[in-house]
């Protein structure tokens, strides 16, 4: 199953795009670099642990 590429922050809604810098849980809860840091790099949602998601590029 291919990873769901959300396209906007979940706490600010600001968009992320799919090649620029975003952060995911492992339940897939998407936010940007300033809310990442603004969270500790904890998901408010799930409580888990904030990881960069990798940048797709276009080809
Ligand atoms: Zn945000
Ligand atoms: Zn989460």
């Amino acid at each position: 199953m291919a990873l769901e590429m959300r396209g906007a922050c979940e706490r600010c809604e600001s968009v992320v795009a799919a090649d620029g810098v975003a952060w995911i849980c492992s339940y897939e809860c998407t936010f940007c670099e300033d809310c990442t840091a603004a969270l500790r790099r904890v998901c408010p949602n799930c409580a888990g642990e904030l990881v960069r998601r990798p940048t797709r590029v276009a080809r």
